[in-house]
């Protein structure tokens, strides 16, 4: 791992999570040393000391880790998407155990636990996450709780702090998907979460240039089986998209607060808006979700003609996008069919604004 140019610090807790995010994970400070760490393209390294071969370990991915897991309070581990993290999570459930899951979770995950029961590997239990005394009556005999709050796409909000306590009372391991949120906006290992897992892939990188994941655990134990998974799985990074992917965290506090702000005004107008029958907006994040008083045909017109926000699925990218949610086949029936969910970037807030509600005024059923 490279050295830290804030070692020298006092004590670099001391330094705020914006100053963290710019400076961890560089190269040591020497005179004509890069300002940054380079991309590391090696799968074969020198006998000896030191890293051994591309699939154990890679330089690129540790400046990553580094920031990553300072800013989670625990040691991440990069992985080659979301879901490849998600996976080894998964993984650590024992054959035949018992995982609590919310009804409506990042449909990836979803599906990975429904496939994995289907097939025996598990039971999955469903819950409603913001029903705190159903999901901590359901940790009895589980062996892993899932957690994401607030929830893809309803943005249901769990009581983490309550839930994590009754996990670790009952030594049901938990796990917190903290895309929505990043470490700037909730810390699950603070209150209690065994491991945090990310899309990398949305606001961290931050740019929908680039797939990736990682976990954050402060367990020593559970780091070295998330590891070895990786390395038995093979699900690396490429080093140029864990590159690509630190440099998007570089800007990650600005981002954020741009985003969050354009939310949370745009929430405060829709909530207005004549065309929308329902806002759902948890009070922080950017992601906001939208029924229009025109049911499903009004949010396939929505979709159709915006022109500055981008039709598509995924999130948390500079560029403000949105999609109707039931349009995936796999999407639970409880979402309603009318839901639009929009990740709201970094753009104009005015500029965003004219652009939705001119959509919303256009429709004529
Ligand atoms: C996108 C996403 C994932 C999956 O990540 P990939 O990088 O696409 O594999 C997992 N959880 C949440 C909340 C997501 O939004």
């Amino acid at each position: 791992m490279p050295d830290q140019p804030m070692s020298n610090a006092t004590d670099h807790h001391a330094l705020a999570p914006a100053t963290r995010l710019v400076g961890l994970g560089r190269p040591a400070r020497a005179p004509g040393a890069p300002a940054g760490p380079g991309i590391e393209l090696s799968s074969t390294y020198v006998a000896g000391e030191g890293p051994t071969y591309g699939r154990f370990s890679n330089r690129t991915w540790e400046s990553l880790e580094r920031v990553l897991g300072d800013l989670e309070g625990g040691a991440a581990l990069s992985f080659a998407s979301g879901m490849a993290a998600i996976s080894a999570c998964v993984d650590l459930v024992p054959h035949g155990g018992v995982m609590v899951l919310p009804q409506h979770v990042y449909n990836g995950s979803s599906s990975l636990v429904d496939q994995l029961a289907e097939a025996g590997r598990l039971t999955a239990r469903r819950v409603d996450p913001a029903d705190t005394a159903a999901t901590v009556a359901a940790l009895d005999g589980a062996d892993m709780i899932w957690l994401e709050s607030p929830t893809n796409p309803m943005l249901e909000v769990a009581d983490l702090p309550t839930i994590l306590a009754a996990a670790g009372q009952r030594g049901v391991v938990s796990v917190v998907d903290n895309t929505f949120n990043t470490p700037l906006l909730a810390r699950p290992l603070e209150l209690g979460a065994d491991v945090v897992v990310h899309s990398v892939t949305k606001y961290l990188a931050g740019h929908s240039d680039v797939v990736l994941g990682a976990t954050v655990t402060g367990d020593d134990d559970l780091l070295a089986r998330l590891r070895n998974h990786r390395t038995l799985h093979g699900a690396i990074p490429g080093p140029h998209e864990a590159w690509l992917a630190l440099r998007g965290m570089r800007t990650l506090h600005l981002r954020m607060e741009r985003a969050c702000a354009n939310a949370a005004e745009l929430a405060t107008r829709l909530a207005e808006h004549d065309a929308v029958a329902r806002v759902r907006y948890p009070g922080l994040g950017a992601i906001v979700c939208l029924e229009p008083t025109g049911g499903q045909p009004a949010a396939e017109h929505i979709e159709q003609s915006v022109e500055l926000w981008l039709p598509a699925t995924s999130l948390g990218g500079v560029e403000s996008s949105l999609e109707r949610r039931r349009r995936h086949a796999g999407e639970p029936e409880s979402v309603p069919d009318a839901l639009v969910r929009l990740s709201v970037g970094v753009e104009d807030v005015d500029d965003l604004w004219r652009d939705l509600d001119a959509a919303l005024r256009s429709f004529s059923a």
